[in-house]
């Protein structure tokens, strides 16, 4: 019956989507839109308030009777371009199902279950707008990102009928907030390697990105001896076949180069100019920053073959270390549940990373066929995401018993 309803209500959320592979689903789009007009009166049957915020978000709230405290659920409802049915929406209605289970227990403090708008930042480049706004890290120049239309967020929240002047005004109270569980699939392959349905996490990974640009010198392809050449598409692959042995020699630590120009890219011509960005993930901060320092030399050994290198910095953000206390409680529902416990890290990014500056965090990651996300196919058992509702249902009531 319960798993009936759950594969329902993600089928549902499924069919917000642009037609064709996948779900796609953007950010203040048609598509967001009809999931707005299928979640809210959703959120409603299952009992609870419902309420739309000027960041796009969509909160459901069940109210304690005589406390100001917060425990704050969800996920995010936002997907890439030809994504998966699971990726965000899970969090979101494995937590409404949750809390619609119970409906009948008054709890000692509030339940907020957000469903966070842009988590994935496909259509302005721009994430976590939702969950920034609701933990009091809200960068107010994303508001002028544009998307390929040009138009900027901004315009684009006003033109869905939300007043972004309002999004500084969205952040909760510190002393008020208890704590935030966000319940996703793992996007990776390990639980199902280890035959497990859900899995602890213990830290959302950091993120850094850097542009290199290597100017070398063009040339004919034919007449340029080889000794002389000076080709910058040859010094890019030192940084490509760097990181990949870097990274799989050294322990929580991935990369990749996912971009490549070269210049002026033609069949006959020796690359003078490459660009590339180069990425490094790690839950570890001092991992990151060793990987930087390595990343320093490969640069030093171009330059001293006669390369120009610039290289920048153009993105960081710092690894969110899972609360201990909430994930220790979030262990022992596990346990309870006859689950034995494995902590994981989390190499995506999630709106814990935003919602860590408001208050603890803890996730719970659910099993996916193949590892697969961020794909049309991606798939997971339903027992799995019941697994994961029976776990956040019971944490709560524990949480509520020793309140
Ligand atoms: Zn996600």
């Amino acid at each position: 019956m319960t798993k009936a309803l759950l594969a329902e209500w993600l089928d549902k959320a499924a069919s917000c989507s642009l037609p064709g592979k996948g779900v796609s689903r953007l950010f203040l789009t048609k598509e967001h839109k009809r999931l707005l007009g299928y979640l809210r009166p959703l959120m409603e049957h299952c009992g609870l308030e419902s309420e739309m915020d000027d960041a796009g978000n969509l909160v459901a709230r069940k109210p304690a009777l005589h406390s100001a405290k917060t425990l704050y659920l969800g996920s995010h409802q936002d997907t890439v371009p030809c994504g998966g049915c699971y990726d965000g929406i899970l969090g979101v209605l494995v937590a409404l199902l949750a809390v619609y289970e119970l409906r009948e227990v008054e709890l000692p403090f509030n339940i907020e279950v957000i469903a966070f708008g842009d988590e994935e930042g496909t259509r302005f480049n721009s994430t976590l707008l939702g969950s920034t706004a609701v933990a009091g890290c809200f960068d107010p120049n994303i508001l002028d990102c544009t998307d390929i239309s040009g138009m900027s967020l901004a315009e684009a929240l006003r033109r869905f009928g939300l007043n972004p002047d309002n999004i500084p005004q969205l952040t909760r109270n510190k002393e008020e907030a208890i704590g935030y569980v966000e319940v996703h699939i793992e996007q990776g392959p390990i639980l199902e390697n280890h035959r497990l349905p859900v899995g602890l996490v213990s830290a959302i990974t950091g993120i850094e990105r850097h542009m290199i640009k290597i100017t070398g010198a063009s040339g004919h392809a034919g007449t340029v001896p080889m000794h002389l050449r000076k080709d910058a598409l040859v010094a890019a692959g030192n940084y490509i076949s760097w990181l990949d042995t870097y990274s799989k020699t050294t322990k929580d630590l991935v990369g990749v180069v996912g971009k490549l120009d070269i210049y002026p890219n033609s069949v006959n011509v020796i690359p003078g100019i490459a660009e590339l960005t180069l990425e490094l993930r790690s839950p570890h901060g001092d991992t990151r920053r060793q990987a930087r320092k390595e990343l320093q030399k490969v640069t030093a050994k171009l330059v001293a073959q006669g390369f120009l290198v610039e290289s920048e910095l153009v993105y960081s953000l710092e690894e969110v270390i899972c609360d201990q206390e909430l994930t220790g409680r979030l262990e022992s529902a596990l346990v309870k549940e006859g689950i034995p416990p494995l902590t994981l890290f989390s190499g995506a990014g999630h709106d814990g990373l935003a919602m860590a500056h408001l208050c603890p965090v803890a996730m719970l990651f659910v099993r996916c066929r193949d590892g697969l996300s961020h794909h049309p196919d991606e798939s997971i058992e339903i027992d799995d995401a019941l697994t994961a509702k029976d776990i956040l249902k019971r944490f709560i009531k524990d949480l509520a018993s020793d309140f």
